[in-house]
C-alpha cells in the first residue's frame, strides 16, 4: 500500500508542558482546559461555521512527542498494572504503527476574533500537539451506554489529595489559583506515578502551566508538597 500524508489543522495549547501527569483519557481531569488553535489556510471562520452547535466534538491528532519510539504487537497498559500485556489494537497506547491519537473532548467555545480558536476541556494532551481533524460528536450515533470496556470497564481508583500549608500559601501568589489547585488535584488523584513505582519518601515533580508542583503519595494520598514558578 502507498503510504499518506496529512497536514496538521492546528495546535493544541495545554497545561501540560512533559508528558508526565498527563490523565490518560480526557474525561479523567475535567478542570483540565485547553485550546485548538488552526493554522492557515483552515484558520477561517467558514471551516467551523456550524460547530458551535456541537457539545462535543473529536480530535484526531499525532502522538508527535512518542514517534521516534516506533511500536510494538504487544503492549503493557498501565491500567493493568504495567505488567500485563495487549494487543496494541486493543489498546490506547502511543506506540501505535500509526501514531494517531482520538479524543473526545466538550467544546465550550469558539473564538473568531483573530483566526479561529477553540476552548476545550478535558484535556489529556501535551501541550503543541497536532492535530489532524475535528468532527462533532453525534450522540444518537456513537453513544453506547451498554458497550462493554474490556479491561478499562470504569473509571481508576482515585487518590485523596491534601496540601501542605507551603503548598497552599504558594498557591495563593500563582496566577489563576482556583483554576490551578482545581487542576493540580485532578491530575495529582489520578495517581501520575508509573505503574511500578511505590515508594512513599519520593518526591515527584510534575509541570503545570508556568508551575512546577512537588508532590509524594503515600497510603492513597497524594500530597502537594510545593508549588513553583517555572521560570
Ligand atoms: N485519548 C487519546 C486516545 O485514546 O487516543 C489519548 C490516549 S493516550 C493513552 C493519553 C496519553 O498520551 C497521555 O497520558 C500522555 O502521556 C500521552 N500524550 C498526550 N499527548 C501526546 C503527544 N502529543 N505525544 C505523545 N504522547 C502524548
Amino acid at each position: 500500500m502507498q503510504p499518506y500524508t496529512f497536514t496538521p489543522i492546528g495546535l493544541i495549547r495545554s497545561p501540560f508542558k512533559e508528558k508526565f501527569g498527563i490523565p490518560r483519557q480526557p474525561a479523567l481531569a475535567k478542570s483540565a482546559r485547553m485550546t485548538l488553535q488552526l493554522l492557515p489556510p483552515f484558520d477561517q471562520p467558514d471551516t467551523v461555521r456550524g460547530l458551535e452547535a456541537f457539545s462535543h466534538v473529536w480530535l484526531q491528532f499525532v502522538f508527535h512527542d512518542t514517534l521516534a519510539r516506533g511500536w510494538s504487537p504487544l503492549v503493557r497498559p498501565p491500567r493493568l498494572g504495567g505488567n500485563a500485556k495487549v494487543g496494541v489494537f486493543a489498546s490506547r497506547s502511543t506506540h501505535r504503527p500509526n501514531p494517531l491519537g482520538l479524543s473526545l473532548v466538550p467544546l465550550l467555545g469558539i473564538d473568531t476574533t483573530a483566526g479561529v480558536t477553540l476552548q476545550l476541556a478535558g484535556a489529556d494532551l501535551l501541550d503543541g500537539t497536532p492535530v489532524l481533524d475535528i468532527k462533532p460528536y453525534i450522540p444518537f450515533v456513537e453513544a453506547v451506554p451498554d458497550a462493554l470496556g474490556g479491561f478499562v470497564d470504569g473509571p481508576p481508583p482515585t487518590l485523596t489529595v491534601r496540601w501542605s500549608d507551603t503548598a497552599r500559601q504558594q498557591l495563593a501568589s500563582q496566577p489563576a489559583a482556583t483554576e490551578l489547585a482545581s487542576l493540580i488535584e485532578d491530575v495529582l488523584a489520578q495517581d501520575p506515578r508509573p505503574a511500578y513505582q511505590d515508594d512513599p519518601e519520593r518526591v515527584y515533580g510534575v509541570r503545570l502551566y508556568h508551575s512546577n508542583v512537588r508532590f509524594r503519595i503515600a497510603a492513597g494520598v497524594a500530597e502537594v508538597l510545593e508549588i513553583a514558578t517555572v521560570a
